[in-house]
């Protein structure tokens, strides 16, 4: 993970491919949706048993019966854990095809009381939960249900094939077209959350970005037993560059340092533009000395860097050091370092700018009035 966009952020977000019910809020309503359909069902279905003439006689109407309370205690694993995983909805759809054909057998009828309609539902489920071979054989599921529910109505082998093709056909379609649907929405969900966790200007992380991993880097820091470390970078005299040559000759100055950035930072290290033309970078050390060199790296890759019109600009670094404690939050334990950091970083303005100072201090509060400096190589 470093400062620019990249695919690794997909990671987090559904991908297009097979998404199940999972966890999170609209997840509870879908699971709670899909329950009320099958309840809903089952009680129109079950209006059946009460109506003359519509079910076959025997044993067939409690076959029936069974099946509709089956659908009620289909629903009660949705409704009792409010999620529903990728087998689980696989599962609910072919059983859903499998019911209309039950139905179909069932009734007197089917052409009257059973059209190839109903396989509406599990083919919208499918089409809106599964992934590509999923529903490839619900494709062949749904058309086999239709065979079996316009089979009773049909003499003729031509008509039978006709009809199945059409009801099918028809269904399987308008499935293809909500699934092509869903996946290019959820395309351009991942698209747009992206975008909000990066900065426009340099591609960059921006601040979002960075409080959002915070939990995630000190779980890191715990697990590995490291340091968590956050430098911050502010360019020294920014203001003059774009006094004197323009804000454009500015923003091409950030997108260099930017860049140049990107290629010192390790690839686990979080980069992002916090500021104007203030920069964090977040990342994981075992001692300080690991820190002073990442930091050299970049307070070098600034200095070196220079645009296409020959701009450069220098950093002034400023370094602080934690260890993970369970006491407080991460992001507050976050803002508390990029504190300390950014006091140390205004100390090497202090001390002339395109220099480095680093300060350790575990607990504090005040980290220049109790900071412990790191080692004199931390002191550029
Ligand atoms: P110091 O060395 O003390 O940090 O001096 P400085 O001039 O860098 O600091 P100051 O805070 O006075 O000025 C920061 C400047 O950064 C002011 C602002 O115009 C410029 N700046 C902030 N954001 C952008 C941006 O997106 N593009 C450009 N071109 N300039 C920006
Ligand atoms: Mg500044
Ligand atoms: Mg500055």
């Amino acid at each position: 993970m470093t400062g620019r966009w990249q695919r690794d952020l997909d990671r987090g977000l559904p991908s297009s491919g097979l998404v199940a019910v999972g966890r999170g809020p609209e997840h509870r309503v879908a699971a709670l949706t899909l329950a009320t359909m099958l309840v809903l069902g089952a009680l129109m279905g079950g209006v059946n048993l009460f109506v003359d003439g519509v079910l076959r006689d025997g044993a067939w109407r409690w076959v029936y019966a069974a099946t509709m309370g089956l659908l009620v205690v289909m629903a009660a694993p949705l409704v009792v854990r409010q999620r529903a995983g990728r087998w689980h909805m696989f599962g609910l759809v072919l059983l859903g095809d499998l019911i209309y054909v039950v139905v179909v057998l069932c009734i007197d009828d089917p052409q009257l009381y059973a059209t190839p309609l109903m396989l509406l539902f599990p083919s919208l489920v499918a089409a809106w939960f599964l992934g590509p071979w999923e529903l490839g054989i619900n494709f062949v599921a749904t058309a086999a249900a239709c065979l079996v529910g316009l089979w009773p109505s049909h003499s003729d082998p031509v008509g039978l094939v006709v009809q199945v093709g059409v009801s099918a056909g028809m269904l399987n379609f308008m499935s293809l077209a909500v699934f092509v649907l869903r996946r290019r929405v959820q395309r351009l969900l991942v698209a747009t959350e992206n975008l909000t966790r990066l900065d426009p200007l340099t591609g960059l992380f921006n601040r979002r970005f960075l409080v959002e991993q915070a939990p995630r880097v000190w779980r890191q820091a715990r697990r590995d037993g490291s340091r968590v470390a956050a430098l911050v970078l502010d360019l020294d005299h920014f203001k003059r560059l774009n006094d004197a040559h323009g804000h454009a000759a500015g923003d091409a100055v950030l997108q260099q340092v930017a860049g140049a950035l990107s290629a010192a930072v390790r690839p686990s290290d979080i980069l992002a533009r916090t500021g104007g033309e203030e920069l964090v970078v977040l990342g994981l050390v075992s001692d300080p000395d690991e820190a002073a060199h990442l930091a050299e790296r970049l307070r070098t890759a600034v200095s070196g860097s220079r645009t296409d019109d020959g701009h450069a600009v220098t950093a002034s670094i400023g370094v602080a050091l934690t260890r993970p404690s369970d006491a407080e939050s991460p992001t507050d334990e976050l803002w508390r370092l990029v504190d300390r950091a950014d006091a140390a970083m205004y100390e090497a303005k202090q001390q002339g700018r395109d220099r480095i100072v680093a300060l350790w201090v575990p607990r504090a509060r005040s980290p220049l009035t109790d900071g412990v400096p790191l080692p004199a190589a931390l002191d550029a």
